[in-house]
């Protein structure tokens, strides 16, 4: 039973919705977006239900995020050419799922700032 039963990542986390996942751990889950806006594009997401990096003070979990994200991006053969680490956080970010999940995008290069 996810804990949000109204939430798509807590349902991903528990295998009720399918994902290609990439990476699991008992703090984490990593799978494809469903819509990559880049040959890679993985979101890593706490098994918790949490609305966004604003919302813990777990300092543990956010680093392990963080360095999940970094292995992955390493481990798909993007270290040298680079890669990108993002969480979208409430509107203005344009975050659209109110389960924290960074973004982790590589393969093509990427403009900055964001649009
Ligand atoms: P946000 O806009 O909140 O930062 O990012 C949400 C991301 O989740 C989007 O890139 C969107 O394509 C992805 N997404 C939304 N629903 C699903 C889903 O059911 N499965 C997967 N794999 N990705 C999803
Ligand atoms: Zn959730």
């Amino acid at each position: 039973m996810p804990q949000d039963p109204s939430c798509i990542f807590c349902k991903i986390v528990v295998h009720e919705l399918p994902a290609d996942i990439v990476l699991e751990d008992e703090r984490v889950v990593a799978f494809r977006d469903v819509n990559p806006v880049a040959p890679l594009h993985v979101l890593v997401v706490p098994r918790e239900h949490i609305e966004t990096i604003a919302h813990t003070e777990d300092e543990a979990l956010a680093g392990h995020i963080a360095l999940i994200a970094a292995r992955i991006a390493k481990r798909e053969g993007y270290a040298e050419s680079g890669f990108r680490v993002v969480t979208n956080v409430g509107a203005n970010a344009g975050q659209s799922v109110r389960h924290l999940h960074v973004h982790v995008l590589a393969g093509r290069p990427m403009s900055w700032p964001p649009g």
